[in-house]
């Protein structure tokens, strides 16, 4: 925990993004095709962008909730006839060890699934290290509560707790009345070190009964034990058995990082869902930007410049390609 708490006193001021340029590639969720990609760095202030390398003039597109368009069970970004697919793991490791601003080239219409979780980009992004920028970074501070519902299910932000306004707690609970998945809840202070100790492995998962249905409608095409927890009746089907015993809960809290980061800023407060997925959380992105009165952004003034920012390699950042 003290880790934690010093993570957030000195850490987090300033803009980041990767020191270089990360290849990877592997196959797409639900398309099931091959889909190679290149994550370059990126100036202060850019965001994150996908650039689909392979359509012609190479249309970009950034991460962001007004370019969300659909989030039947993966979040989609699109706009002018292109889209950009499964996006909500990349973006929850860029969010989660603190990449403020990158550009995603991809080869392809969607996203890789590597292996279903956010560890084999993660690992690729902490071996390329981060760069500090020289602008400070800027967070949403939760004012009011901001809560979307759907029946039972609901995802919410809450302004911080006193003596914890400066950081984001989540709070998940599921609950799928299956033989062999029930209740799970799991809590987290959300930092760097936390995330990728608590969250990173967690692999996205799907009931057997569903995979012939999602199969029919053009979803899970790229789905094998290899990148999803497949659960049947009683027990799941991969032989390498769970990797955190609520594993499940934990994609769940992977997936809504991912989706609450198309907000485009660092977030302030806490956020609480129960049974919630990428419709909700998208519902939430999208109320929070209409209501601004319920927050506030802030920024922390730099007590001095950042070392780093001086030092680009032209060659590296991919300014050139970032249009809009
Ligand atoms: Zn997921």
């Amino acid at each position: 925990m003290l880790a934690r708490l010093l993570h957030y006193k000195k850490a987090d001021m300033f803009q980041t993004t990767v020191k270089e340029i990360i290849e990877f590639s592997g196959i797409g969720l639900h398309t099931g095709c091959p889909v190679k990609g290149r994550i370059l760095p990126a100036r202060e202030g850019k965001g994150i962008r996908f650039i689909r390398k392979d359509i012609p003039g190479a249309p970009s597109i950034k991460a962001k909730g007004e370019n969300v368009i659909a989030t039947r069970y993966a979040t989609t970004l699109g706009k002018d006839g292109f889209t950009v697919s499964t996006v909500e793991h990349l973006l929850a490791a860029f969010y989660g060890l603190g990449v403020d601003n990158a550009i995603v080239e991809l080869y392809g219409p969607e996203v890789p699934i590597m292996d279903g979780s956010a560890a084999p980009i993660v690992e690729l992004i902490e071996e390329a290290g981060l760069r500090k920028l020289s602008s400070a970074r800027r967070y949403l501070s939760v004012e009011k509560p901001i809560e979307v519902k759907s029946g039972d299910k609901y995802v919410c932000l809450l302004p911080p707790d006193r003596g914890k306004e400066v950081m984001f707690t989540v709070d998940y609970t599921i609950d799928f009345s299956h033989s062999y998945l029930g209740k799970q809840a799991f809590s987290t202070l959300l930092c760097p070190v936390a995330f990728k100790e608590e969250v990173v492995r967690a692999r996205t998962f799907g009931f057997l009964k569903d995979v012939e249905m999602l199969k029919e409608n053009g979803l899970a095409r790229g789905g094998t034990l290899d990148n999803a927890v497949v659960i049947g009746d009683n027990d799941i089907l991969n032989k390498e058995g769970l990797r955190y015993p609520d594993e499940f809960v934990r994609h769940k809290v992977l997936d809504l990082i991912g989706d609450l980061s198309l907000l485009g800023l660092r977030l302030m407060g806490k956020v609480k869902a129960h049974r919630s997925g990428h419709t909700l959380n998208h519902a939430l992105v999208k109320k929070v930007i209409k209501n601004q009165g319920c927050w506030k952004i802030v920024e922390f003034a730099p007590a001095s410049p950042a070392s780093e920012d001086k030092r680009y390699e032209p060659s590296l950042i991919g300014e050139e390609l970032v249009t809009a």
